[in-house]
């Protein structure tokens, strides 16, 4: 499965720990992160924009 946090895999045997999605609309669903303190992935909200043309 992969990381919710850092959004690496985490290999069997790796400690992990269920994070539980609670949502007013839609379904409940349950994400894994490493137990151990990870990294957040660098979120990417909106592209890129170049500069000059
Ligand atoms: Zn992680």
């Amino acid at each position: 499965m992969i990381c919710a946090r850092c959004d690496e895999l985490i290999r069997q045997g790796e400690d992990s720990r269920p994070v539980v999605h609670d949502r007013p609309t839609g379904p409940i669903t349950t994400v894994y992160v490493h137990e151990k303190r990870c990294a957040p992935a660098p979120q990417q909200t909106y592209p890129a924009r170049r500069f000059g043309a």
